[in-house]
């Protein structure tokens, strides 16, 4: 049976981490603060924004929804991106996209100022994560991710981790956090050759490839480390989700492996926390 890498042990010992770091920068006068930019009321883009918020206060951060309707026009829309950028209050600033069709969401992403970037929307923090500037916010999920295995005591140097998935959101941004970690890393994804036997091979084992319980038993080996990404809604029990990985199938296999719900997820917030911190005390020389 494999250890359950439970990212609540996770986020519970960052935020009591966080919410130290946040009473020093206060006593300084200055409170940290996330500024969340919405377009439109997605329920998915809520769900998430209600977690975000419940986090910051949680870890004593402020926080500021910026919401704009659905059909607004690129003009407004670029002003009002650049005035949440240029606020000096703001520190960090998370932008859900995708924004509707309407909107030029490339140009959009980049007005966002790269030190209040703590997603990795714009090409500038990007550019900064894959020349290893540590000024750089990857974006949340990978960071989280790396926190879960870092936490868990998981060592990464010289083993082969597989991330299943190329997006700019989570594989490519992934692969290049386990570099940093001396990992060798092998990124796949739908057009790889083999991918059950080079998931196989791996040491870690990284899934974001956004299909409900892929990864099956001939996937995985006994001893592996799996981090399941993967948010879809469970076709065997609608209304519910699950991972990229049928944890039924692979858990009694693999070594160590996190849970959906309750893995990757719950850790993801805490990180935008803990980059909106970061970026609040790099802005205000307390880095
Ligand atoms: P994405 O942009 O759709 O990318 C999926 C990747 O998986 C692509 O690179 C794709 O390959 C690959 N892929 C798709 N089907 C495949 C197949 N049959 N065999 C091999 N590779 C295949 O997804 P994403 O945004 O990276 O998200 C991945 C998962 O993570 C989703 O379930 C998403 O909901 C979840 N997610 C979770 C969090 C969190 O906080 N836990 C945050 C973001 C995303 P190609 O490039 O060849 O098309």
């Amino acid at each position: 049976m494999a250890e359950r890498l439970a990212g609540k042990a996770v986020a519970d010992a960052m935020k009591e981490e966080l919410s130290q770091k946040v009473a020093a920068i206060k006593a300084k006068g200055i409170t940290p603060k996330l500024g969340i930019i919405r377009v439109g009321a997605r329920p998915d883009d809520l769900f998430y924004e209600g977690g975000a918020k419940k986090t910051c206060d949680s870890v004593g951060m402020a926080y500021q929804v910026f919401e704009y309707p659905a059909d607004i026009d690129q003009a407004a829309f670029e002003q009002a991106v650049t005035a949440v950028g240029a606020n000096k209050e703001i520190n960090g600033i998370l932008m859900f996209a995708p924004l509707p069709k309407q909107l030029d969401e490339k140009k959009i992403r980049n007005l966002i100022p790269v030190e209040k970037d703590v997603d990795c929307m714009t090409i500038g923090s990007a550019a900064k994560v894959y020349t290893d500037d540590p000024t750089g916010f990857p974006p949340c999920t990978p960071t989280a991710c790396m926190d879960i295995l870092k936490f868990y005591n998981i060592p990464l140097k010289g083993k082969k981790a597989v991330v299943l998935g190329r997006s700019q959101v989570v594989g490519k941004p992934v692969a290049m956090l386990l570099l940093r970690e001396h990992a060798t890393v092998t990124i796949c994804h739908s057009r790889t050759d083999n991918l059950p036997a080079v998931c196989a091979e791996a040491d870690v084992l990284i899934a974001a490839v956004g299909r409900a319980k892929m990864v099956k038993a001939n996937y995985v080996k006994p001893g592996q480390i799996v981090i399941d990404v993967g948010i879809n809604e469970d076709p065997a029990n609608p209304g519910k989700y699950c991972g990229d990985v049928d944890y039924a199938e692979v858990e009694p296999i693999v070594g160590k492996i996190t849970p959906v719900p309750g893995g990757v997820g719950s850790v993801t917030t805490v990180v935008l926390c803990k980059q909106t911190i970061q970026a609040c005390e790099m802005q205000n020389g307390l880095a």
